[in-house]
């Protein structure tokens, strides 16, 4: 049986390729740096997916990650690599303020309030995440928002699950009655589905922490990354199916 959701925010119910785009875009105009191109997208996100791996796998600390990445392709393209730290700081701000919902994303978390324990399990950093919550409207439907940067652990580490799982228990123990006529005990992990687009994260964090898998993956990606999917799914509206089934 399934007691609760774990969503993904990033590329699961938001686009962040969209926000990321725009929010480059307006951070190159407002730093001077002139017209940020589709090249330098694809360049910057080489960059930055390398470096996201990195401390998906614990090699790298998070600023390393956030400032570096910026440094790096500045760097690359010539332009004043002092302003990393900066432009990162305002992109984080953004990132935020551009909300694209995926498959109707909102209504989905929206139509499950009251049935299921949801929460949001995101890598992403405290001030973009936060923004994001506040302008999407996700923040008066997820029950519980576990930000790794506030943990001060990262998916796929089953510590941040470890904290995360401490923090269903007391939601559950005091309210679980209420939206299911009665406690059912303390979780098993096995009883939470875990909804992610990242292999290396949200799948590779589900199977450490003995969650279910739910792959969401519309592009039809191969599973390179040799993680156990429990399920896999093109659309966000084929939850309701693996829940109606659980
Ligand atoms: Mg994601």
């Amino acid at each position: 049986m399934i007691r609760a959701i774990f969503w993904d925010l990033d590329n699961t119910l938001l686009d962040f390729d969209v926000a990321e785009k725009e929010a480059l875009t307006t951070d190159f105009r407002e730093f001077g740096l002139g017209e940020f191109t589709d090249e330098m997208l694809s360049e910057y996100m080489v960059i930055n997916r390398r470096r996201w791996q990195a401390l998906e796998r614990g090699e790298m600390e998070k600023q390393e990650v956030l400032e570096g990445r910026f440094r790096e392709f500045f760097g690359l393209k010539g332009f004043d690599t002092s302003i990393a730290a900066a432009f990162n700081d305002r992109y984080q701000e953004l990132l935020g303020e551009t909300i694209c919902f995926r498959d109707d994303s909102y209504e989905l978390v929206k139509g499950l309030k009251g049935k299921y324990l949801q929460c949001m399990a995101s890598n992403g950093t405290k001030k973009a995440q936060t923004g994001k919550l506040l302008n999407s409207g996700f923040d008066k439907l997820f029950d519980l928002c576990f930000i790794s940067e506030e943990i001060g652990i990262e998916k796929p580490a089953v510590g941040f699950f470890d904290v995360a799982l401490d923090e269903v228990d007391k939601w559950l123990e005091a309210n679980e009655a209420d939206i299911r006529g009665e406690y059912l005990g303390p979780v098993k992990p096995s009883e939470i589905l875990m909804v992610g687009d990242s292999l290396t994260s949200d799948m590779r964090g589900a199977n450490n922490a003995g969650l279910i898998s739910c792959w969401y993956n519309p592009k039809g990606m191969v599973n390179d990354h040799g993680v156990t999917i429990d399920h896999e799914i093109k659309d966000l509206h084929e939850i309701a199916g693996i829940l109606g089934r659980s």
